[in-house]
């Protein structure tokens, strides 16, 4: 039996403050992966196994990183709430209780789809490089770069936890637009929730109280004094976190709009505090944002997306397109796995089996070599972005793939698209350079929610890297991202003479870096069937296909698909959790395949899932969440 469906939980709150919660909602906590039902039903995709007592839902699920922001979803849903206020209620709790993943300091996908309307798209709220900002302002030879001197000013961290490395935020204003456009509730009502948990503080869990832990909350002095404690030692699990800078930030929101933090003087303390740089890296290291930077994007607001649509095996993936690589890789991938048995046990291509590795690790390390190239801010750099997605393109790059050999690394090639896409300008040189992949921060978070009339939000939402910079805004409580930090250091465009590089993700003003955000939303014959994404960098592309193969191909519950352990390569080692065959790390390694279980000293883990599923034939709803974060799915019954 799977304890984690079986559990109904009375909620109660440590901090006292979630008066709202109705005795009628049901909490699945998410503890550790234990369960094996053994078989499940294969179709649709995700539902539990029959034995599984687990009561759908059907007035709504919220799927969160945090227990707390899972019931202030749950509570919202049930004062008559849709998914859309839900999900901005969750990002601004998860702001004061997850700080170190996303906020106001960042950016983000919305995925939305709207039931009434059957209309599905994303909100892209991700951060944009100042007006100031230039491709080589990385670089210790900027402004002057005629002969590129790639002597980077700094190390990545250093650059990461400077002002240069902070990005102009979104995330409110993306939420703010969600709610304008397709909520009930107004941004005062979405931040209640929030204020109230910053304001009256809330008990730190372990996974807050390691991270405190990390350097970034040592680098500046506000982090520092409200993540440390007086001596500057890390904080411990329980500890009452009380945030008043940020309730104050909060309730100025609340009181005068979006507009609360893009002008005034909470926007000239942004400007202030990214103007600061590590010693390590010098002056060159503040950041390039003026007040003006954040005006204009309040001018401009955050901007709606149709999504990369992937089919696979008879169900379509809907993804983020650009600045995201995550639609178009993750679509790339799939493409390739989808020419083999993927399920077939008895043929090899179990779950975790040596040939559904093999396969899918080939197919990444294709798709990642042209991600490298060929995507980026398809709003300020042509990109053949439809030729990437062209079947004809694929199909002799999928062809490589043999289940008994690997592919020589010389082979690995980004490809040239740009035949394939009727829009993209013709362009003289024909030869494609191959670009290297830059380091990416692994945190960020993702959530998901079902409403009783079916409207989903599947949001990806970031500051970068763990705590962002590092940085919080003097007096108003809340953390800058790092995101710039996702483009190039050097620009890529044209390096070489006979070579052409689109410079895909090179620093430009105005432009957003390149991310790997891929949250999804799948359908079977018109109806949403499953909502899902993860953070984890650039692995997040590779757990997501993780996830479609284990709930498509393998039969998975929804549950067990989060659970089952995960494997990422983006080109180098093929990265596995805990939990693989010995037999199959051997067949890796015969085959060629470099495997690592760690990422520095730590055992790879591989992302944060929170996931909805809807059973189409009677629309029950289902959640699943992740153990490896505070994962905490809560449903409503009607
Ligand atoms: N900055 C990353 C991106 O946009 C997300 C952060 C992470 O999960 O590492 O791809």
């Amino acid at each position: 039996m799977n304890e984690k469906f079986s559990r109904t939980i009375r909620l109660t709150s440590g901090a006292g403050i979630l008066t709202l919660l109705a005795s009628s909602l049901m909490v699945i906590s998410c503890s550790s992966s234990d369960d094996d039902d053994g078989g499940s039903t294969a179709t649709p995709i995700g539902l539990p196994s029959d034995d599984d007592p687990a009561a759908g839902f059907s007035a709504g699920v919220v799927s969160a990183a945090h227990p707390l922001a899972a019931e202030a979803g749950a509570s919202t849903l049930e004062a008559g709430g849709n998914a859309i206020d839900a999900a901005a209620v969750v990002q601004f709790v998860l702001n004061v209780v997850e700080p170190t993943s996303s906020g106001i300091g960042g950016g983000g996908f919305m995925g939305v789809h709207l039931a009434a309307d059957d209309r599905t798209f994303f909100i892209d709220s991700r951060e944009k490089a100042p007006a100031a900002a230039s491709p080589t302002m990385f670089l210790t030879c900027d402004p002057a770069c005629d002969t590129p001197d790639v002597e980077t000013i700094g190390s990545f961290t250093e650059r990461a936890t400077s002002g240069i490395g902070v990005g102009v935020p979104g995330t409110l204003l993306g939420v703010a637009h969600a709610l304008e456009n397709y909520g009930t509730i107004s941004l005062a009502d979405a931040l209640q929730p929030a204020i109230e948990l910053a304001e009256n503080g809330f008990a730190i869990n372990e996974r807050l109280a390691m991270l405190t832990a990390s350097d970034r909350t040592s680098f500046w002095p506000e982090t520092s004094a409200k993540f440390r404690d007086e001596n500057g030692e890390p904080l411990t699990a329980g500890f009452m976190l009380v945030q008043p800078g940020l309730a104050e930030t909060f309730r100025r929101i609340a009181a005068e709009g979006a507009g609360a933090l893009y002008t005034g003087e909470i926007a000239q303390a942004i400007v202030d505090a990214q103007s600061r740089f590590r010693d390590e890296v010098g002056a060159r290291g503040a950041g390039r944002m003026t007040v003006q930077d954040l005006a204009d994007y309040l001018a401009a607001d955050v901007v709606e997306r149709d999504p990369v649509v992937s089919d696979y095996r008879g169900f379509q993936i809907n993804g983020m397109p650009s600045p995201s690589s995550g639609g178009n890789t993750v679509t790339q991938i799939l493409e390739c796995i989808e020419q083999f048995p993927i399920g077939d046990v008895d043929g090899g291509y179990g779950p975790g089996a040596l040939n559904t590795l093999h396969v899918a690790a080939e197919s990444m390390r294709l798709a990642f070599s042209s991600r490298g190239v060929w995507m980026g801010d398809a709003d300020l750099v042509e990109l053949p972005d439809a030729g990437l997605v062209n079947a004809e393109y694929l199909a002799p790059r999928c062809a490589q793939i043999s289940v008994d050999s690997r592919i020589d690394n010389d082979a690995i090639l980004p490809g040239d698209p740009r035949a394939f896409d009727p829009n993209f300008p013709p362009t003289a040189a024909s030869n494609v350079s191959s670009a290297s992949e830059e380091p990416a921060g692994v945190d960020t978070t993702h959530f998901s929610v079902i409403d009783g009339e079916g409207n989903v939000v599947s949001y990806t939402s970031t500051i970068e890297g763990t705590w962002g910079s590092g940085i919080t805004v003097p007096g108003f409580g809340f953390l800058l991202n790092n995101e710039l930090t996702d483009f190039n250091s050097a620009p890529s465009a044209n390096a070489a003479e006979d070579e052409f590089d689109p410079g895909a993700n090179d620093v430009a003003p105005g432009k957003r870096p390149r991310s790997s955000m891929s949250p999804v939303m799948v359908f079977q014959n018109g109806g949403l069937v499953a909502a899902y994404g993860s953070p984890g960098g650039s692995t997040i592309i590779n757990t997501v296909v993780n996830m479609t193969m284990n709930l498509v191909d393998h039969g998975m519950s929804i549950q067990e698909a989060i659970d089952a352990p995960r494997f990422h390569t983006s080109g180098g080692s093929v990265a596995l959790e805990a939990g693989f065959d010995a037999d199959v790390v051997t067949g890796l390694e015969t085959l060629g395949h470099e495997v690592t279980t760690t990422f520095g000293e730590d055992p790879v883990v591989l992302g944060s899932v929170q996931a909805i599923i809807v059973d189409p034939s009677d629309n029950t709803q289902f959640g699943g969440a992740d153990s490896r974060r505070a994962g905490t799915v809560i449903g409503l019954p009607r």
